[in-house]
This record gives structure tokens, C-alpha cells and sequence, in this order.
């Protein structure tokens, strides 16, 4: 670097500018001073061009589309090294198929030097296009934000006039765009906030009831619903689940006071008998002692004889006070009694309805009820978008050895970890459902018979890899399988059969394989 004073730079400068006859344009006199000082120009960041160079990339393909919007980020963070990484991305992502004769697809080619001239033509069916992508942006950013909505309705409307001129569309998608990154990001944060709001709530669900353990249970499951990544077939189970929990502690809150009041009751009336037999046998006593007193002044025969009809009239009625307070209050133990055997019979339908709902309390897989629903609701979705959808059957092979020599409890265990390593291994909008006893059944929504195949085999490798642990012994669960794809107009129940017969094929045939039917 040149060691001069900016004083001395300056005048050398202006003499370098006459000597070389250059105009002393600002940009001439930087261009030259900054030679002389042997230093590099600080420029402000082009924007404005870089921009228009961004947009000017053709998107014809998404992927075309997703980097030319990083290079329109970086731009409007005026980030060089940004830029230049978006760009070299951009050169390397694959170019869209030639059309016949040469050309290639570009719904709107910007005029020559990259920059959107007044008055160039869009083609309606990309500005159609266009609407339709920012109208469809909206249902994710919710209605909070009011001017995001509002410059969306301006920019849709505008799209949809007859005339559209570039140089007026420009700003506004700007400006929606800039918008629309700060929306998005909120959403984004609310999303990943959202999975540790609900475990907060279920924590404080399952601290509320501490002696419930089938709740327990499910509030364990549902904390493992909602761990990321979120997706819609997982949030509508956590829904599911929620609706179960809620509805047995009702249950249990209904069944409880209940319980109470009838306590409640029987200790009143009890009480109430207690102090009427002291009342009663205080009588009795002073009954008792007024006629001992009279015995003692009794002179003759005639004076003893009414009082001793008076006392034994007292003991009479004392007698048959005691004898209604003993029927009573024997009267009050049925009551008791009815009302705990109430109590248990109770607590058995809890324990009943609780099967009833939709998962299993061994595996937190659904049951057979929770599978119905599901069967029916993946079924009407895969019908509505034409997508294929597969069920398999599966069945643990010797499942009755792995009970007879390690204990039920084991085989409980070997259960559980089937069902863990199923939904770790699959896909979160695979369902696991517990169909019988060691006998599951997935249902694979957006899934070819092949795929759903692949899937099985996939589970079966996982399983020789992720060992169930019987103390420090290693046991090796094995299933066999049977795949079917839905047919038109088939029923769950129907594939679902066709899965078992797969399933028994898949046992004659050596059992831990899979077949397709
Ligand atoms: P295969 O390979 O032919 O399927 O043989 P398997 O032994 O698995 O089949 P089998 O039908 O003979 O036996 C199934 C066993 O599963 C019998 C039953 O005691 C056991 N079982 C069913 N439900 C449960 C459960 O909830 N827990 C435990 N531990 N065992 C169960
Ligand atoms: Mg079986
Ligand atoms: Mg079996």
C-alpha cells in the first residue's frame, strides 16, 4: 500500500487525471485514487442490478425456482458470499428438458441484460399461475397477520387483470416476498415451539392423576407423538389420544364424586343415629335412677308396683330403640357395602371402556377399533387424491417359545419393542396397529405394492439389528408378513384378509419372510 498522506494522494490524483486527459467524474477520480493508494474500491452493494439479475434466472423447475430464491435472499441481505453460493447451485441444478425442435420450456423469458422492461409481456397463464401460488401460500401463514393478507389480495387481484405491467408487478411481489420470509419464519418458530408446549401440558396432565396407570400410559404415548418431525397423521393421533384421555378423566372425575357424595351421606346419617342413642339411653339412665330413688321410699307392696311397670316400660322402649339403631345402622353397612361393590363395578367398565378406545395399553399401537378408524380414513384420502395404499399383516414367528421360556411378562416386552422399533422404522404416516395377540397390522398410505414390501423387509433387517434385550441376553423376534395393495372399491376388512393369507403363505414357506398378494 502506498504510504502517502490523503492530502498528497489527492493532489497526485488530480494530476494523474489531467496527465491521462480523463473527465474528473467522481467515478474517475475513485478509480485513479484508489490505484495510487494500491487499495480496492468499497462499493456499495448493487441491489437494485443484483436483483434484477435474480430475477431474470429462469424457474422452470422447482428446483430452479428454490435457488433462484436463495440468490434473492442473499441478495436482500446484501451477502456476496451468499450470493455467490446460490449462484454456483444454481449452474449446478439439472436444466429442463429440451422441447422438440430445440427450445426449452421458460414459461417468460426476460428481455436481453436480465432486467424486466415497461411494457414485456407476461403470459397470462404464469401470471394465472403466479396468483394461484401466492393464494395458496396463505392457508399456511393463518389470518394473524393482516398485511400480509392484504398485500396478497392487491397482488392476486392485479394478476388477474387484463393488463399487467411488469414494472408495476415487480414492486409488488417485492414486496410481498419481503413480507412473506418474515411471516413464514414466525410460522416456522410457532411450529417448532408448539411439540414442547404440548409435552409441558401432557407432563402437567399425567402430574395431576397420580394413580391412574393406563393414563399414565397414554400421556407417556402422547409425548411420543409429538416429538418432531410434525406431521399430520401424528397430530391427528395425539387428537385421538387427547380425546381418549380427556373423556376417562371425566370418567374417573364423575365416578369419584360420586363416590363422595354417597360417603358423604352415610357418615351423616350415622352420625345422626349416634346422637339419637344417646339421647334415648341419657333418658333411659335418668328413667332408671328417678325409679331407684322411689324404690328406696317405697313403703309398701301397692308403692313398688308402679314404679317397677314404669322401669320395665323403660327398658322396654330402651330395647326396642337399640334393636331399631342395630337394623338401622345394619341397614346403613348394606348401604356401604352396595356402594363400594358400586365403586368396583365402576372402575371394571373404566377398565372395559378403556379397551374400547382407540390404542393399546401394552404397546400404544392403536387397537382393532383405533385401526378401523384409521383403515377408513386413509382409505377415503388415498381414493380422494388417487393415490395406492398398502396393508400388511404381520405375525411373530414362535412368538409361544419366546413365553414358554423366558416368562409372559418377557413376551409382554418383546411386544412393545416390536411395536417401538415398527414406528421408528417406518414412516410417521405409517400406522402400527395391535391386531391380536402377537399379530400387527401397518397401514401405508402413498404406497405401491412394492414399496410396501421394501417396507416389511426394511422392519425385518432393523430387527435383527436393534436386539431385544432379556437381561443381558440378546432374543431375536422374527415376523412374517403378508403385503396387499388396496384394489378399487376394496375394503380395509377385505385387504386386510388377503394380508393374512399372504401372511400364512410367508409361515408354510419358512416363516421371517414376506409375501405379496
Ligand atoms: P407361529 O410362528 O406359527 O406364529 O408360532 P407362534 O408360537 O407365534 O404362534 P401361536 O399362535 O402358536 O402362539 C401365539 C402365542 O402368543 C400364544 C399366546 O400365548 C401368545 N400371546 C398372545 N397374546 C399375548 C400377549 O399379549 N402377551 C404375551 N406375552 N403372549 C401373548
Ligand atoms: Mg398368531
Ligand atoms: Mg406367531
Amino acid at each position: 500500500m502506498d504510504q502517502r498522506t490523503p492530502n498528497e494522494l489527492a493532489r497526485e490524483t488530480v494530476r494523474q487525471l489531467t496527465t491521462r486527459k480523463l473527465p474528473p467524474t467522481p467515478d474517475n477520480y475513485q478509480r485513479i485514487w484508489h490505484e495510487i493508494a494500491g487499495t480496492r474500491p468499497s462499493r456499495p452493494f448493487p441491489t437494485e442490478q443484483m436483483s434484477s439479475l435474480a430475477q431474470a434466472l429462469p424457474t422452470t423447475t422447482p428446483a430452479q425456482r428454490r435457488v433462484q430464491m436463495q440468490v434473492e435472499k442473499a441478495v436482500s441481505q446484501c451477502n456476496w458470499s451468499g450470493v455467490e453460493k446460490a449462484l454456483v447451485d444454481y449452474a449446478s441444478v439439472p436444466q429442463p428438458l429440451a422441447q422438440p425442435g430445440g427450445t426449452v420450456t421458460r414459461p417468460y423469458a426476460a428481455p436481453a441484460g436480465g432486467v424486466v422492461s415497461e411494457g414485456a409481456g407476461l403470459p397470462p397463464d404464469m401470471l394465472e399461475q403466479i396468483a394461484r401460488l401466492v393464494d395458496n401460500t396463505l392457508p399456511a401463514l393463518g389470518r394473524d397477520d393482516q398485511r400480509i393478507n392484504e398485500l396478497a389480495d392487491k397482488l392476486i387481484q392485479y394478476l388477474r387483470q387484463p393488463e399487467c405491467d411488469p414494472a408495476v408487478l415487480k414492486p409488488m411481489l417485492g414486496n410481498f416476498s419481503y413480507r412473506l420470509s418474515f411471516s413464514a419464519e414466525e410460522q416456522g418458530a410457532i411450529r417448532n415451539t408448539l411439540p414442547g408446549l404440548l409435552n409441558l401440558v401432557f407432563e402437567n396432565i399425567a402430574e395431576l392423576s397420580l394413580d391412574d396407570r393406563w393414563l399414565h400410559g397414554q400421556v407417556e404415548a402422547l409425548k411420543g407423538a409429538t416429538q418432531p418431525p410434525l406431521v399430520l397423521k401424528r397430530l391427528e393421533d395425539v387428537q385421538s389420544r387427547l380425546r381418549d384421555v380427556i373423556h376417562k378423566q371425566a370418567e374417573v372425575k364423575a365416578q369419584t364424586l360420586a363416590a363422595q357424595r354417597d360417603m358423604k351421606d352415610m357418615l351423616a346419617a350415622f352420625i345422626e343415629r349416634l346422637a339419637r342413642m344417646t339421647e334415648h339411653s341419657s333418658g333411659f339412665t335418668d328413667k332408671l335412677d328417678r325409679c331407684a330413688k322411689q324404690l328406696e321410699s317405697a313403703g309398701s307392696l301397692s308403692d313398688i308396683a308402679p314404679v317397677l311397670q314404669e322401669a320395665i316400660a323403660a327398658t322396654r322402649s330402651m330395647a326396642t330403640d337399640a334393636q331399631r339403631a342395630s337394623d338401622e345402622l345394619r341397614e346403613l353397612r348394606s348401604k356401604a357395602e352396595q356402594a363400594e361393590s358400586e365403586v368396583m363395578r365402576l372402575q371394571q367398565q373404566l377398565e372395559h371402556a378403556s379397551t374400547q378406545m382407540r390404542h393399546d395399553p401394552l404397546t400404544g399401537a392403536l387397537n382393532r377399533k383405533g385401526l378401523d378408524e384409521d383403515l377408513k380414513r386413509e382409505l377415503a384420502r388415498a381414493r380422494r387424491l388417487e393415490t395406492p395404499m398398502c396393508v400388511a399383516l404381520l405375525d411373530i414367528d414362535d412368538f409361544k417359545k419366546i413365553n414358554d421360556a423366558h416368562g409372559h411378562d418377557t413376551g409382554d416386552a418383546a411386544l412393545v419393542h416390536l411395536a417401538h422399533v415398527a414406528r421408528q422404522v417406518l414412516r410417521p404416516q405409517d400406522t402400527v396397529a395391535r391386531y391380536g395377540g402377537e399379530e400387527f397390522v401397518i397401514v401405508m398410505p402413498d404406497t405401491a405394492l412394492d414399496q410396501g414390501v421394501e417396507a416389511m423387509t426394511r422392519l425385518q433387517r432393523e430387527l435383527t439389528k436393534r436386539f431385544f434385550l432379556e437381561g443381558n441376553e440378546r432374543l431375536l423376534i422374527t415376523f412374517s408378513a403378508g403385503v396387499a395393495q388396496m384394489a378399487p372399491d376394496e375394503q380395509g376388512a377385505e385387504a386386510i384378509k388377503r394380508a393374512d393369507q399372504g401372511m400364512y403363505l410367508a409361515k408354510r414357506s419358512g416363516k421371517n419372510r414376506v409375501v405379496a398378494v
